[in-house]
C-alpha cells in the first residue's frame, strides 16, 4: 500500500515552530516514499475553530515549502463520527456515563488520598434503569465512554494486565498496559466530540498508513489502537517524536503566538532556517541550514532522534537565515530584491550578501550604493578626506579604481592601514563596515562619491 499521512493541526491558532515538526517530519516523510500528505484541519471544537486560523495555516505551510495533495476538514465529516459512535454503542463498547466533573474530580482525589490510581471505577455500567430514569429527570445528559478491551471476557469489572504493543517508527517499541487507564471519554455530554474518535475514524477511512505525530500523544496511542481494533479498522504505523523546547525547557503555545510561522516570516528569517532548525534539532544531525527539503530529507532519520526534549534556541533563526544569506543564489533572492526597488542586479547581490542577516538587508546597502549619504569625517581627518577628493580617479570605474586611488593616497600622505581605509570608508558610506570597497566603490559610482566626499 503507498504511503498516506496528514498533518492535523486544529485551525485554533497560528501555527509556531513547534507544529514545523510533525509538518515536516510527515512532509519529508512522504516525500521520500512518494506518498500522499494530506492537511486535516481538527475543527470539531466549532467555537474556538475559524477559517481565518486554517487559511493562516495553509499559507504558512505553502512558505515552509509544503504543499498538501490533499485537504479534509472534520467539521464535514460529523455523520461519519456518528456512524462509528453507534457502531460501538451497538457493539456494547460505548457507554453513557452521568458523573458530573465535579463529582469525577472528588472520586480522583479520593483515590488519591487513599494511594489508588485515579482510574474510573465503570460505574456507568451499573447503572439500573431507575438510576437512569432520575439521572434524566434531573435533566442530566450523559457522556461516553468506550469500554477499554481490559478485563476478562464477559465482566468488565474483572480487571487484567493487557498490553498493548506498537514498534513506534522514531521511540521503537513501545508497551501501554491498558488495565493502567480510564475508559476514555469520547463523546460530551453535550454531543460534541473529543479528539479521539474522529481522529481514528478519519485515519481509518483516508487509509493514513503512518501517524507521525509528537510525543504528548504516547498515551493515546495504546487506547487509539484498541478503538482501531473495536471498529475493525487496520491500525497504522505510529511514530512519536521528542516536542521542541526552548533552553529553559519552556514549551511553545499555539495560543501565545510565540515564534509563530507567520511572525518568523514577517522578521524576514529564510524558511529553510526555520525547517532545518524545526527537523534538525534533538536528532544526531549538526543543526545546520539545509539548502531543500529534499537536502533536508536526506538528513533525516528517525531513528536519529533523541529520546529527551528537543531544546533549541530561538537566535538560531536568525544565525541559520544568516548563513543562508551569505551563499544565497541571485536567483533564490531576486524578486524579493526587485520588490524592494533594488535594480543592482547579480553584480549588487554578490558583493553585498555576505553583510546581510536577511535579504532585507540588502536594501540598507543599497541605499549605501545610490545615496543620499550623509558622509561621517572627523575633524582630525578633514585634510585627508580634501586631499582624497582631489586625488578621486577619473572615470572609467572598475575594480581597479579603488587600489589605485588608496596607493595613490598613500604614497601622498603617508597613511596606511586602518588610519588610511576607515576614514574613506566612513567618508564615503557613512558606516564603518560593509562590503569590500573594491567591488562597492564602482557601483556608488564617481559623481555619487565626489558629492559625498564633497560635503
Ligand atoms: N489535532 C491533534 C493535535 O494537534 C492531532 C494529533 C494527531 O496527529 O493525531 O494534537
Amino acid at each position: 500500500m503507498s504511503v498516506t499521512v496528514r498533518f492535523a493541526p486544529s485551525p485554533t491558532g497560528h501555527i509556531h515552530i513547534g507544529n514545523c515538526r510533525p509538518a515536516l517530519f510527515n512532509w519529508l516523510f512522504a516525500k521520500a516514499q512518494g506518498g500522499t500528505y494530506i492537511l486535516r484541519y481538527d475543527d470539531t471544537d466549532q467555537e474556538r475553530s475559524t477559517q481565518e486560523f486554517a487559511d493562516g495555516i495553509l499559507r504558512d505551510l505553502g512558505w515552509l515549502g509544503i504543499q498538501p495533495d490533499r485537504i479534509e476538514r472534520q467539521s464535514d465529516r460529523f455523520d461519519r463520527y456518528d456512524a462509528a459512535a453507534d457502531e460501538l454503542k451497538a457493539k456494547g463498547l460505548l457507554y453513557a456515563c452521568y458523573e458530573s466533573a465535579d463529582e469525577l474530580e472528588r472520586r480522583r482525589n479520593r483515590a488519591r488520598a487513599l494511594g489508588k490510581a485515579p482510574i474510573y471505577d465503570r460505574a456507568g455500567l451499573r447503572y439500573t434503569p431507575e438510576q437512569i430514569e432520575k439521572f434524566e429527570a434531573e435533566g442530566r445528559k450523559p457522556h461516553w465512554r468506550f469500554k477499554l478491551p481490559n478485563h476478562e471476557e464477559g465482566d468488565p469489572f474483572a480487571i487484567k494486565r493487557t498490553e498493548v504493543h506498537w514498534d513506534d517508527l522514531i521511540r521503537g517499541t513501545q508497551t501501554v498496559d491498558l488495565a493502567s487507564l480510564s475508559d476514555p471519554v469520547l463523546v460530551r455530554a453535550d454531543g460534541t466530540y473529543l479528539y479521539t474518535l474522529p481522529s481514528i475514524v478519519d485515519d481509518a477511512e483516508m487509509e493514513i498508513t503512518h501517524v507521525i505525530r509528537g510525543e504528548d500523544h504516547v498515551a493515546n496511542t495504546g487506547v487509539q489502537i484498541a478503538i482501531f481494533e473495536a471498529l475493525g479498522c487496520k491500525v497504522p504505523e505510529f511514530g512519536h517524536h521528542n516536542l521542541l523546547t526552548t533552553a529553559s525547557g519552556e514549551g511553545l503555545s499555539k495560543r501565545t503566538g510565540a515564534l509563530s510561522i507567520a511572525s518568523l516570516r514577517d522578521a524576514g528569517y529564510e524558511p529553510m532556517a526555520v525547517c532545518s532548525l524545526a527537523v534538525l534539532t534533538g536528532t544526531s544531525h549538526a543543526v545546520e541550514p539545509a539548502a531543500n527539503l529534499e537536502e533536508l530529507a536526506k538528513m533525516l532519520d528517525f531513528k536519529g532522534i533523541s529520546k529527551s526534549a528537543a531544546k533549541f534556541d530561538p537566535e538560531d533563526v536568525g544565525n541559520l537565515t544568516a548563513r543562508i544569506v551569505h551563499e544565497m543564489p541571485f536567483e533564490a533572492a531576486k524578486e524579493r530584491l526587485e520588490a524592494m526597488g533594488i535594480e543592482g542586479g547579480e553584480a549588487f547581490w554578490a558583493i553585498v550578501r555576505e553583510n546581510c542577516a536577511s535579504v532585507r538587508d540588502a536594501a540598507c546597502w543599497w541605499e549605501v550604493v545610490k545615496g543620499p549619504i550623509t558622509a561621517v569625517v572627523a575633524e582630525e581627518d578633514a585634510d585627508f578626506i580634501r586631499k582624497a577628493t582631489e586625488m578621486l580617479p577619473a572615470e572609467p570605474w572598475d575594480e581597479t579604481t579603488w587600489g589605485a586611488w588608496t596607493k595613490a593616497l598613500k604614497e601622498e600622505t603617508g597613511r596606511k592601514g586602518k588610519g588610511l581605509f576607515m576614514p574613506l570608508r566612513k567618508a564615503v558610506t557613512g558606516l564603518d563596515h560593509g562590503p569590500d570597497l573594491k567591488a562597492l566603490l564602482p557601483l556608488i559610482g564617481r559623481q555619487n562619491t565626489l558629492d559625498r566626499l564633497g560635503e
